[in-house]
């Protein structure tokens, strides 16, 4: 077992940082480079997230914690932003609430396609925090067996 935490502020160029330190911390675990441009995807995802919606127009923190265990990468990403009012509208495939600035509405499809176990959790004037996980390297190749 290992893990970290990490936390630092909702601005855009730490989309970049958070997702290569997911990828540096996943590492031991010799993931394929397809796993780690997926967990790559899926962390910028997730993050962007916090930055565009969480803190619309503000800048608060972002806290990101990492557990690997059994060769299974755990991801949370975490903000205390306006949180979200409808979870189940928010993870249907195209919806955004910003269409006009031409967002897809596919972040959360993404996350959810491209990492093995996914799920959100938010409240609306407090903050939404994502989970999720994947098998990595000899994990993934066993089960996948
Ligand atoms: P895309 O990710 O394709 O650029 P998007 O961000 O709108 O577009 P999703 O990532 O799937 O699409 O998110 C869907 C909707 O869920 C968002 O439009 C937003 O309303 C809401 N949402 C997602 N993450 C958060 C968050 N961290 N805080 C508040 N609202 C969020
Ligand atoms: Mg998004």
């Amino acid at each position: 077992m290992n893990e970290m935490y990490l936390k630092f502020l909702s601005r855009s160029e730490n989309e970049v940082f958070a997702r290569n330190v997911v990828a540096a911390f996943a590492l031991p675990l010799s993931p394929t480079l397809s796993e780690l441009s997926d967990v790559k995807t899926a962390v910028s995802e997730a993050v962007t997230n916090c930055i565009v919606h969480g803190y619309r127009g503000t800048e608060g923190w972002i806290e990101l914690t990492c557990r690997t265990e059994d060769g299974v990468l755990h991801i949370e990403i975490a903000d205390s932003g306006r949180g979200i009012a409808d979870i189940g509208r928010a993870l249907t495939p195209f919806y955004t609430s910003l269409p006009e600035e031409e967002r897809s509405g596919m972040g959360f499809t993404i996350m959810q396609t491209f990492m093995s176990d996914f799920s959100v959790a938010s409240e609306a004037g407090k903050g939404t925090t994502v989970r999720m996980s994947k098998k990595m390297g000899a994990r993934a190749a066993e089960d996948a067996r």
